[in-house]
């Protein structure tokens, strides 16, 4: 090479250096958000849905964009996540919307709803139905953008000290029970309790309480219910596919590349799927594990079941007649419930009905 294309080379690079540089630096600038969780650590699906989603943004961005994970209580409490990403506090979170009923009852369309939608049918609301539309317009009142992270599947009835032989049994219980399910078992005589998963198991055990919910065969093992309430009822109707939800502030969200926007979603996306595919994977081990030491696994009655059902769609109407945000909501969520439920009768259910009746 001769000096005079060292010297036109060099000058190229002074270009790039002084013009496109800049631009790929400022494009390409590390992001660090934080993700506030509402869930311990110990239950590895759950918090693991976070843990997965900032994973994969961070492998996705080629490590530019990352957010660290923190468990309930390390930067505010369980119940305070929705106010962290609304103020700023926080970039996102990762939560189970029902709990914010008490700021308005629409949050829980957006999780779980006693009979409501199982674990397919919401991600079918969400994804292709108008779930998504509706409640982004709902959570944007809080400064939200949310996506899908994650789902249980339908959630097993809780734990029982004494047998539920009818409705009657109901009675008078006093269950810990998460979620909007309370406001059902309270209409059926029951006496809900809102007890925090590490203080249920003491509580049990003391007849403080009579009955807990916690999620399913998976997470209950690990909390040691079966050693003081042996009889363990099915389903969770009040949790048929409850979803879990990456919160993001909006502004947060659009001071975004389109390149990074499409990264939260995918990411979202991704631990929406694993989340259920590890309870379908894990479930059935602790299940036979629980059976294995006396666990008696019982179906509720049909009374109850029955009572629950009406209780909860007498408890919609008069939401409906009182919260305008609910209603639009809820409408639709019913409408799309209706049509799932002709649907998954014909070849989903019988094809699993005749399944799990075949000795494999
Ligand atoms: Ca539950």
């Amino acid at each position: 090479m001769d000096r005079r294309s060292l010297i036109k080379n060099a000058g190229i690079a002074g270009v790039l250096a002084a013009g496109v540089a800049p631009a790929v630096h400022a494009q390409g600038a590390a992001i660090r958000w934080r993700l506030a969780s509402s869930f311990p650590k110990s239950l590895d699906t759950i918090f693991g849905g976070a843990e997965t989603f900032a994973k994969k943004v961070s492998e996705m961005s080629g490590g530019k964009f990352t957010i660290s994970t923190h468990a309930a209580g390390e930067l505010m409490p369980a119940f305070g996540v929705v106010d962290g990403v609304q103020n700023g506090t926080v970039e996102c979170a990762h939560t189970a919307p029902y709990y914010f009923f008490g700021k308005d009852e629409t949050f829980a369309l957006g999780c779980a709803i006693p009979f409501g939608l199982n674990s397919r049918q919401m991600t079918a609301w969400m994804y292709e139905g108008n779930g998504m539309k509706l409640m982004r317009e709902f959570y944007a009142k809080y400064n939200i953008i949310n996506f899908p992270a994650g789902n249980t599947g339908c959630q097993m009835g809780g734990w029982y000290r004494k047998e539920i032989k009818s409705v009657k049994d109901m009675k008078g219980l006093k269950m810990r029970i998460g979620g909007f399910g309370g406001k059902v078992l309270e209409r059926m005589g029951s006496v809900p309790q809102n007890i925090p998963g590490g203080e249920i198991y003491q509580a049990l055990e003391k007849g403080t309480i009579d009955a807990a919910e916690w999620v399913g065969p998976y997470d209950d093992q690990k909390l040691g219910f079966n050693k003081v309430a042996p009889f363990y009822y099915y389903p969770g109707w009040w949790e048929g596919g409850p979803e879990l939800d990456v919160f993001v502030n909006n502004k947060a969200y659009e001071a975004l590349s389109a390149d990074n926007k499409a990264i939260v979603e995918a990411a979202a996306a991704f631990a929406h799927v694993e989340m259920q595919a590890k309870y379908d994977a894990k479930n059935p081990t602790a299940l036979k594990q629980l059976v294995g030491s006396k666990t008696k696994v019982l179906p509720f009655p049909k009374d109850v079941l029955d009572l629950a059902f009406k209780e909860s769609m007498a408890l919609y109407a008069e939401i409906s007649a009182k919260n305008p945000n609910w209603k639009k909501v809820y409408d639709d969520y019913a409408n799309f419930r209706k049509d799932q439920n002709l649907w998954f009768r014909f070849t989903e259910a019988r094809f699993d009905n005749f399944m799990q009746s075949q000795k494999l």
